[in-house]
């Protein structure tokens, strides 16, 4: 079992303050983390369900497949944001509370990625499609826009990112389905790098974050 980073976080919003559980670990090697790509299933099914497919860069047909974009690193950092549903009461439409959520926790997290990234020289998988131009240039056949700063999600690498976070994280991610909230919401984000990390540099990182 890979030691577990876990702790949990007040953060004070604009209208709200919310805990923030996080949860990350380290790995040695990413060869382990090849187990978890799911190239034709997880393709298949963005083709088959997503509304992004053939719509953003970042996405799938266009994205790479995790065996490539791993194959400069060694290492790598998994890292899993949630808050409970229970915050967001307030918000009487279920479908915007998720999302509410989802905003605040996907913002936090890839701040803690890219400062990740910057501080190991990697190279982040963060959470979602790509969002920093709207839309996407890809719907006008333009090229990207910010080559160099857009990333890829992990599922859009092809990686099971359930499985993943249920044996490395021991956290299973809830959806938000038939328009039922569920108890907590989560984000995920994976930093590929090769530069030695101790859980402390781990902590410190995302403590910087949440300081500024
Ligand atoms: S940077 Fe802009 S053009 Fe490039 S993938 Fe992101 S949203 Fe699309």
């Amino acid at each position: 079992m890979t030691d577990i980073l876990c702790t949990t976080v007040q953060r004070r919003l604009a209208n709200r303050t919310i805990s923030i559980q996080i949860k990350g670990c380290l790995f040695a090697s990413v060869d382990i983390l090849q187990g978890y790509y799911e190239g034709t299933t997880i393709k298949d099914a963005c083709k088959a369900g997503c509304p992004n497919y053939k719509k953003k860069w970042s996405c799938p047909p266009y994205s790479k497949p995790f065996p490539k974009i791993s194959s400069p690193y060694l290492s790598a950092c998994l890292l899993c944001f949630s808050t409970k549903m229970r915050f967001y009461s307030d918000i009487k439409n279920t479908y915007l509370a998720v999302k509410a959520a989802n905003v605040t926790l996907k913002s936090l997290i890839e701040r803690c990625a890219r400062h990740i990234e910057d501080y190991t020289a990697g190279y982040a998988l963060l959470s979602g499609s790509c969002r920093l131009c709207k839309p996407c240039r890809c719907k006008s056949g333009l090229p990207c826009q910010h080559p160099d700063k857009m990333r890829y999600s992990m599922e859009a690498t092809y990686l099971n990112v359930q499985q993943m976070c249920l044996d490395f994280l021991d956290h299973r991610l809830l959806w938000y389905e038939n328009k039922r909230l569920p108890e907590y919401t989560s984000v995920v984000s994976l930093i590929l790098h090769n530069r030695h990390i101790e859980y402390n540099n781990l902590t410190n990182l995302i403590d910087e974050v949440f300081i500024e």
